[in-house]
């Protein structure tokens, strides 16, 4: 079989992309993709010029991937962004000290700041203490909790009002199928927000790689040759994420469309839910409590790690990236496909807030704003403090 042509150029193809089984060379891989972020950012009003704008870094692909995009996007479109990274430490010896180093190699690379925040500062805990105190079981709540409020305050430290994470459209899918699963509506609504907010800090957080696959991001990361992170953090995550990470990547082998049709179920979904921003607090933006994030330097087990393993090993430059199917797949011409829907999604989108998000209360004890007198955080801490074994603080 001769090798195939790109769809965009027709250079020879290297690379069958996951989202659509498209064909494409390398470069245009990579610009269609980068087209594509791009084409979020504007559609959803992310950002204005002059913006100070914080990347929550791990270290991990996701998050490494939106640095590189992000930092390549600002130069070409003229975004005026002043980027930054800011990295949180949740002290997690093995994995979390490598994967800091990696972020201030990024730093270098990409040449932009880098602020590291430590839960043993914020919260007078390491996850390492904590897993110690309650064992691993329900671990993740935890540290999810405490991630949210520390991205809050490390923007706050260096004075930014934008925090963007890597979050990837399997991630929003896995959420929206959690969400349904336990009839949650009002937080499957705000799960599939591209923006959110909280309250007394006035700290917004989007997703600019809300619409990309994440294998998409493992290619794209491999072919830019990005220095990232790829081990998982060492305590188990959720449970019940699991399974609905590996039900979307089940879906997504029989309907590669599958993960953006629930992220825009989700959005419709979304829209039929009145009244979203009035419930949400700011320890939950709808990613559900606790959990990794991909933006913490997740990979998804074991078929990102063997398409990693591939992708590292791989020399023979005839074949595609992904297995190939031999029908070619469409009359296509190349162009790109958009993830985001017409004028329904235009219309029902959450516009960039223009003021102070919500009113809520601030939590007694640390001052975070909380819908609760005490807030999540702190409530956990509580526990923790109760159980700590012999320190005093
Ligand atoms: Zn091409
Ligand atoms: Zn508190």
């Amino acid at each position: 079989m001769p090798p195939a042509a790109c769809l965009r150029c027709g250079n020879r193809a290297v690379i069958k992309r996951p989202k659509n089984h498209h064909k494409l060379c390398k470069e245009c891989f990579l610009s269609a993709f980068e087209d594509e972020v791009h084409h979020t950012i504007t559609s959803s009003k992310l950002f204005y010029p002059g913006e100070k704008v914080a990347i929550g870094a791990s270290g991990g692909k996701d998050s490494t991937v939106l640095a590189s995009v992000l930092k390549t996007l600002n130069e070409r479109h003229n975004y005026g962004l002043d980027l930054v990274l800011l990295s949180i430490d949740e002290g997690i010896k093995g994995y979390r000290d490598d994967s800091l180093e990696t972020v201030k190699r990024n730093a270098v690379q990409y040449d932009m700041p880098l602020k590291i925040v430590g839960y043993d500062e914020l919260f007078g805990w390491t996850m390492d203490q904590v897993v110690e105190t309650i064992g691993k079981k329900g671990n993740c709540t935890y540290c999810g909790v405490f991630r949210r409020q520390a991205l809050d305050r490390g923007a706050n430290l260096l004075n930014i009002k934008h925090v963007v994470t890597g979050h990837n459209a399997d991630d929003i899918a896995e959420t929206v199928l959690m969400n349904l699963l336990r009839g949650d509506l009002p937080r499957l609504s705000r799960s599939t927000s591209i923006v959110t907010g909280s309250a007394s800090t006035g700290i917004q957080r989007s997703k600019p790689l809300k619409y990309a696959y994440e294998k998409e991001i493992v290619l794209y990361a491999h072919h830019k040759k990005l220095d990232y992170f790829s081990t998982e953090c060492i305590y188990s995550p959720e449970a019940f994420r699991g399974t609905a990470r590996t039900l979307i990547k089940s879906l997504e082998k029989v309907r590669p469309s599958a993960i953006l049709d629930i992220v825009r179920s989700g959005e419709d979904m979304a829209r039929l839910t009145p009244d979203k921003s009035q419930d949400a607090c700011a320890c939950d933006d709808g990613e559900g409590m606790g959990g990794c994030g991909s933006a913490n330097g997740r990979t998804s087990g074991g078929e990102l790690a063997e398409m990693e393993a591939a992708l590292k090993s791989k020399h023979k430059p005839t074949e595609l990236e992904t297995e190939i199917n031999s029908n070619g797949t469409s009359t296509d011409d190349g162009s790109i496909k958009l993830p985001l829907r017409g004028r329904r999604q235009q219309k029902g989108q959450r516009q960039r807030p223009t003021g102070p998000l919500q009113t809520l209360g601030a939590c007694i004890k640390c001052g975070y704003m909380s819908s609760q007198q005490v807030c999540h955080a702190c409530t956990l801490l509580e526990t923790l403090n109760k159980n700590r074994p012999e320190v005093s603080i």
